[in-house]
């Protein structure tokens, strides 16, 4: 069986990509969604355990020193990380496994699976991530602003993704999104493996 990739999905706080990925999610059975820790407080509806793991700051550092994470950050004030052993299980099951991290995060995969695929979903423009934002009606002024800051800082490293994608209509977003990761999984640099075999099988027609 083949192995899954490794999909990092970024984009600005309130570009919509929760609710792209869960859109994407119910359209495929190829995709799982990595659950990650965090020592951020709940937003009401949240659930632990399906949202994030909620920790306290001294199990979160348990949890690093005991080499459980792959990757984490730091992100307005909070520590965000990815568990390990899930998302190695899932890759290893032939699952697509996606990754919903800020910026860091993506450049610490990027360096430890340069296979994986990096796509950054953003609202058309600057103003609508603030309507967005202030739309959601879930955090304070001061957390809002702090957000649009830190979006700014993002906004430079834009250019580190594979793919942007416009989230501007919700099904063509989720549309563009698996587009671009199949096109990704058909790079030859994904399919060494592939290409291998490919040539080997050929060696004996040639003359
Ligand atoms: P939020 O507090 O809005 O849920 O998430 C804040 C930011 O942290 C988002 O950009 C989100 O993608 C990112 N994030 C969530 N989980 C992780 C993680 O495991 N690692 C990293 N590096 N970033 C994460």
């Amino acid at each position: 069986m083949d192995k899954g990739i490794l999909v990092v999905i970024s984009g600005f706080s309130g570009a919509g990509k929760g609710t792209v990925i869960k859109k994407l999610l119910s359209e495929s059975d190829d995709y799982w969604l990595s659950v990650s820790m965090t020592t951020r407080a709940p937003r009401p509806g949240e659930e632990d355990g399906k949202d994030y793991f909620f920790v306290t700051h001294e199990k979160f550092e348990q949890t690093i020193a005991e080499n459980g994470l792959i990757e984490y950050a730091q992100f307005a004030g909070n520590y965000y990380g990815t568990p390990k052993a899930a998302v190695e299980q899932k890759i290893n099951e032939g699952k697509n496994v996606i990754l919903e991290i800020e910026i860091q995060g993506a450049r610490n995969i990027r360096k430890l699976y340069p296979e994986s695929v990096l796509v950054f979903i953003t609202p058309p423009t600057a103003d609508e991530l603030e309507r967005r934002l202030k739309g959601r009606g879930t955090e304070t002024e001061e957390k809002i602003a702090a957000r649009l800051s830190r979006a700014f800082e993002e906004s430079e490293g834009i250019d580190e993704y594979d793919y942007i994608v416009v989230n501007d209509d919700l099904d063509k977003c989720v549309r563009d999104v698996l587009d671009t990761i199949d096109t990704a999984k058909r790079q030859p640099f994904r399919n060494e493996g592939f290409i291998d075999s490919l040539i080997k099988g050929l060696e004996k027609y040639h003359k």
